[in-house]
């Protein structure tokens, strides 16, 4: 099996038509689950991970094989994170508007790891506060409704994968009672939910992605698996962890 392949950009989407043979894939959310999932079972094999991610890298070996943010993450030192990623070498989809900014802060020449991405413009962030609601993706054009997870998850069918495995995709979303005070929302208390409207609203905008997510992949053939160590997603069908590992060993 092909381990990693090239990462598309802006030419081969234009081109881009539906394969899946690349086998599969870990996909990871950030939930509170993360943090006690051995990622480290998942060395050498693909995986894909976003946002914060690297508050986990101290504690574990595993490095994921792509890296996205596109999201709004909000805090004072996102930059500083995004050179980071992009410095330890592995593909990093960023949300275009980031460019200009990162760019300008690069010592030396980046090699091609960087594919600068931009979503479509009808489908934004919540379910509140978009021009339209998404039933389904509309590739290759990413839509970048709801949640970095769900351009991971288009990118990954764009490059081949199938199945498409997910781990700390809890939901379960709760107010942060300020920005001074733990995180409850994700692997780590320090990770600090960005959010200008109430958390306790976000389960129903991610879920509505999630199905966005299991439509599409229905059409194309393409499975999701649940693996997450519990949570409250039930829009796709579950993984024992240990089960997924055994099938993604094989
Ligand atoms: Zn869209």
């Amino acid at each position: 099996m092909e381990m990693c392949r090239p990462p598309i950009s802006e030419d081969n989407m234009e081109t881009w038509s539906p394969s899946k043979d690349l086998g599969p894939i870990w996909i990871l959310g950030n939930g509170p689950s993360l943090a006690k999932t051995p990622l480290d079972e998942l060395i050498g094999q693909p995986s894909f991970a976003m946002n914060r991610i690297h508050l986990l890298y101290p504690k574990v070996e595993w490095r994921p094989t792509y890296y996205l943010c596109i999201d709004d993450v909000g805090h004072s030192d996102v930059y500083s994170d995004l050179k980071y990623h992009a410095d330890l070498g592995y593909p990093c989809f960023f949300k275009a508007s980031y460019a200009n900014e990162l760019e300008m802060r690069r010592i030396k020449r980046w090699p091609t790891n960087i594919t600068y991405l931009s979503n479509c413009r009808l489908h934004l962030h919540d379910l509140k506060n978009t021009p339209e609601i998404p039933q389904s993706w509309h590739l290759p054009q990413l839509c970048g409704f709801g949640t970095g997870l769900s351009v991971m998850l288009q990118i990954a069918v764009m490059m081949g994968y199938d199945p498409l495995i997910l781990l700390g995709c809890d939901l379960g979303f709760v107010d942060q009672e300020s920005p001074d005070h733990p995180d409850p929302n994700h692997f780590t208390p320090n990770y600090g939910t960005t959010c200008d409207w109430p958390l306790s609203t976000r389960d129903a905008t991610l879920i509505h992605a999630h199905k966005v997510a299991q439509h599409s992949c229905d059409q194309y053939g393409v499975t999701i698996l649940n693996a997450s160590l519990g949570g409250i997603l039930e829009v796709h069908q579950r993984i024992d962890f240990q089960e997924a590992l055994k099938c993604t060993k094989q």
